[in-house]
């Protein structure tokens, strides 16, 4: 199928066209806008507006690739929400993964709203608020199947298997349409969860009709179905039992099903099980008070407890399965802890995708515990991983639960969506009846249509050390620039009456592979140069010097070092 068939899109509406201080709400219809997720895997949130309501859905962030200088994270570009005023009710949150909660801390402060969650989701908010110092939020407990009123809509959360606990989707109940968002999700015929996401669908909704299903595209690409979580188990307990020193498991720390199929092999292989990495441990711990853990007593044991003598009885579970700096693994890798000195024998298991942008820094990792003489296991090799997000068999599973009139794909690039389509009018969901709406495209649902409306300016924000950067604002050009080809700082002393240099110029490189005394030569013939230009436009003042200045020094550096370096010049005036 081809786009124009699956989407009406018109060239982006105008800045002045849009509406500008109108409420964005509309009585007749739902409204729609991605802001992030859709172009992307990751960075997910998503505006749903109707009558006098606007709910905002997860609020994510992206990880930079290499290619961005300095940058910590990427959160969704919310201009549009800002300029136009529109707030939220409230805030309706999917699960507690990075690229749904990540940016919550950023957004919140601009757009403060009460927030909904289920219990594992609403302890992460909590924490990542207390480091940020946000107060006085209200917090709102979601169960499973338990329907809330919130003003213009029923919702029904029911839970969703997926790679971090207490994960939820959404049956959306509002006066224009049901819809049906199952947040990332994924079918397992045998999991932790303890029940199947299409089971819960079909609770959720009962007998009601889905106008409109929304879902996760992340593995339309990939055929069938994944292996259940509970079946790692096996290979675990295999590679657990081989292995003749300490086992080390590196996972996402928020994956307490990985943790849990961890301590699982562990007991059956007579090993103990430590917990590696602050947000290990304390996720770890919030697992516990949730009682989302079944685990034997005194099999994992606190950073205090003594480890067994025998590496054979011990297995590690900690963060670093992205390559992350200061993790569990990388401390672990460059033997920065005194009592887990890894080497020949020790097995070290990546049980995790690399997220794209982190290739180069698992690299790393995997050849320091290489170097070590440590055994290396990743997913791509073993059962060590599954994946979180559904194969094509559970969309198709998913679209024959719901049996949805329109369908609208998130969490994806553009190819994932695009595929994901193919697979709704495969699974009998009609021509025209799909939308691939990409971020900013706002699309409309009424009981009898769905379709696209219009662009509006979306895009994405940088933050750098909790600053908040545009991509293409001042900052970032110069911190590409200087990353690209270094600066240079020249400074000119000249005397105020006659306009005569009153010493040598001086050049500082930063970053140049040229030495300062080669980039110094001729300068001062540049500033006489300069100088006798202005006279014949008889334009001498200290600001005209200045620019004429910057245009003819860049030019000599640039000639000198042969790369385009930023140049700062300082003008100095003396008696
Ligand atoms: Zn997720
Ligand atoms: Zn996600």
């Amino acid at each position: 199928m081809n786009q124009s068939s699956t989407r009406n899109k018109k060239p982006a509406i105008k800045k002045d066209m849009r509406q500008q201080g109108q409420p964005f709400s509309e009585h007749g219809k739902v409204k729609i806008l991605p802001l992030g997720g859709c172009g992307e895997i990751g960075m997910n949130m998503t505006i749903f507006a109707f009558d006098n309501s606007v709910y905002f859905v997860d609020a994510g962030t992206l990880f930079p690739d290499a290619s961005i200088p300095s940058v910590d994270v990427i959160i969704p570009d919310v201009q549009y929400l800002l300029e136009n005023r529109i707030m939220p009710t409230a805030w309706l949150i999917t699960h507690g993964h990075e690229d749904h909660i990540g940016a919550l801390p950023y957004l919140f402060q601009e757009f403060p709203a009460p927030i909904y969650a289920s219990p594992f989701t609403l302890e992460l908010i909590k924490e990542k608020f207390s480091e940020f110092g946000i107060k006085d939020v209200n917090y709102n407990l979601w169960q499973p199947f338990q329907t809330v009123s919130l003003p213009d809509l029923k919702l029904t959360p029911f839970p969703v298997n997926h790679s971090i606990a207490d994960a939820l989707g959404f049956f959306m109940e509002t006066p224009y349409g049901n819809i049906l968002h199952p947040g990332d999700f994924r079918i397992d015929y045998d999991p932790p969860e303890k029940s199947s996401t299409h089971h819960n669908i079909a609770q959720a909704v009962g007998e009601k009709p889905v106008h409109l299903l929304m879902a996760d595209s992340t593995n339309s690409f990939s055929v069938g179905t994944d292996k259940s979580e509970n079946s790692l188990t096996e290979g675990f307990i295999d590679l657990f039992s081989k292995a003749e020193g300490i086992v080390v498991v590196t996972t996402f720390a928020s994956n307490i099903w990985r943790f849990q199929t961890c301590c699982d092999a562990a007991y059956k292989t007579g090993r103990k099980v430590l917990a590696l990495g602050r947000s290990m441990v304390r996720n770890l711990m919030l697992a516990q008070k949730l009682k989302l853990l079944h685990v034997p007593a005194g099999l994992i044991l606190t950073e205090d407890d003594p480890i067994p003598k025998d590496p054979a009885q011990l297995c590690v579970v900690c963060t670093g399965s992205q390559g992350e700096q200061f993790s569990g693994a990388a401390r672990l890798a460059s033997g920065g802890i005194e009592k887990l000195k890894l080497g020949v024998g020790d097995t070290v298991i990546f049980s995790a995708r690399s997220i794209p942008g982190n290739e180069r820094s698992i690299g790393v990792l995997i050849n320091q515990f290489i170097k070590m003489g440590c055994h290396v296991e990743t997913g791509k090799d073993t059962n060590v991983h599954v994946s979180g997000h559904a194969y094509q068999e559970d969309l198709k599973t998913v679209f024959n639960t719901a049996k949805p009139k329109y369908f609208m794909p998130l969490h994806g690039e553009y190819r994932h969506l695009q595929k994901h389509i193919e697979l709704a009018h495969e699974s009998g969901v009609l021509q025209g009846h799909t939308v691939l709406a990409e971020n900013g495209d706002i699309v409309s649902l009424t009981l009898n249509s769905f379709e696209f409306v219009s662009s509006v300016h979306s895009g994405r924000d940088y933050v750098s050390q909790g600053v908040i950067l545009k991509p293409d604002g001042e900052v970032m050009k110069l911190r590409t620039a200087l990353a690209k080809s270094g600066m240079a700082s020249v400074t000119f002393v000249y005397k105020k009456r006659t306009w005569e240099l009153a010493t040598l110029p001086t050049v500082i490189l930063k970053g140049v592979p040229t030495s300062d005394e080669s980039c110094k030569a001729g300068l001062d013939k540049v500033f006489l140069e300069t100088l006798n230009f202005l006279k014949e436009r008889k334009n001498i003042r200290k600001e005209s010097l200045e620019d004429e200045l910057k245009n003819r020094v860049k030019r000599h550096i640039d000639r000198i070092s042969g790369s385009k370096v930023t140049v700062v010049v300082h003008l100095v005036d003396v008696p």
